[in-house]
C-alpha cells in the first residue's frame, strides 16, 4: 500500500467510527471546477488586483462601480463551474450517513448543486444579493438583469444599492457562522479540505474543534498552521484523494 492509501484508509477508518463528523472546505477544492483561489501566489487574482481597492465593504460604499466591474470579471467562472470529485465524495458521505454537515468559505454554490443538504455558507454565496438599505434577498438572475439596463442594481422595494450576498473584507460574518461553530463544539471529527486555515475567523473552528475533543483531519495540498494538532494530515491533491476515499468507502456508482 502506498503512502497515499494507508492515510485515505486511516481517514475512512475515522469517518466509519464517527458519530458526528463535519466538513470544513476552502478554496482548494474548487480549483478543479476552473475557480481560481485568489488567495494561492500562483493563481491569485490577487496578486494582479489588490483586494482591498475591490473586494471590501469600505471599497463597496466608496465606489460600487468599481467594484461591479471587478464582481463581473468573476463571474462566468462562477457561473460555468461544476462540482467536482471533491463535492461528491462530500454528498454522497452525507447521503450515506457519514457526515453531518458542511462549513464552507466558498461562495460557488457547489456543494448545493452536488446535492449536499446540510452546509453553512459562512462567506454567503454569490447566486444572491441583498439591498444594503432594507436587507431584501434577490436572486442573481434579478441583479444582472438590472447591470444590463443601469450601471448599479438598485432594489425593487425600496431603491437602495444591491450587493451580491457574499462576505467582503472587513464586512461581518453572517449568522451562519454562530451556527457553524455552535456544531462544530457537538463534532467528534472535523474535516477541512483545501483550507490553508489562515483566513480568521473561520480558520479557528480548526483549533476549537481539536481542543474540545474532536478529531481534527486536514487534507490540503500545502502545510497549515493546525497541521501539528490534526491527527491526520493529508497533503496531496483532492481529486485522486477523494476518488480513493469514495472507493474504499464504497461509495461509488
Ligand atoms: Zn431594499
Amino acid at each position: 500500500m502506498s503512502s497515499l492509501e494507508d492515510k485515505v484508509e486511516r481517514l475512512a477508518e475515522l469517518l466509519r467510527r464517527s458519530r458526528h463528523a463535519l466538513a470544513l472546505t476552502g478554496a482548494g477544492i474548487s480549483t478543479d471546477s476552473g475557480i481560481p483561489d485568489f488567495r494561492s501566489p500562483e493563481s491569485g487574482l490577487w496578486s494582479k488586483i489588490d483586494p482591498r481597492e475591490v473586494a471590501t465593504w469600505e471599497a463597496f460604499r466608496r465606489n460600487p462601480r468599481k467594484f461591479y466591474r471587478f464582481w463581473m470579471e468573476r463571474l462566468p467562472s462562477l457561473l460555468q463551474a461544476r462540482p467536482n470529485v471533491t463535492h461528491i465524495t462530500l454528498a454522497r458521505l452525507e447521503e450515506n450517513g457519514l457526515l453531518q454537515g458542511i462549513i464552507t468559505q466558498n461562495i460557488d454554490n457547489l456543494h448545493r448543486e452536488a446535492g449536499s443538504n446540510r452546509i453553512w455558507e459562512v462567506h454567503g454565496n454569490y447566486k444572491r444579493a441583498v439591498c444594503i438599505a432594507c436587507g431584501r434577498s434577490h436572486r442573481i438572475e434579478a441583479l444582472l438583469a438590472k447591470l444590463e439596463e443601469v450601471d448599479l442594481p438598485h432594489c425593487n422595494g425600496c431603491g437602495g444599492l444591491l450587493k451580491p450576498d457574499v462576505v467582503l473584507f472587513g464586512e461581518q460574518l453572517p449568522q451562519s457562522f454562530a451556527q457553524a461553530a455552535a456544531a462544530v463544539g457537538r463534532a467528534d471529527l472535523l474535516i477541512a479540505l483545501g483550507t490553508s486555515l489562515e483566513v480568521y475567523p473561520v480558520a479557528g473552528l480548526a483549533p476549537q474543534a481539536a481542543t474540545g475533543g474532536a478529531e481534527l483531519a486536514i487534507i490540503n495540498r500545502d502545510p497549515t498552521p493546525y497541521d501539528h494538532l490534526a491527527c491526520l494530515a493529508i497533503r496531496a491533491p483532492l481529486g485522486p484523494t477523494m476518488a480513493l476515499l469514495q472507493r474504499l468507502l464504497r461509495l461509488e456508482r
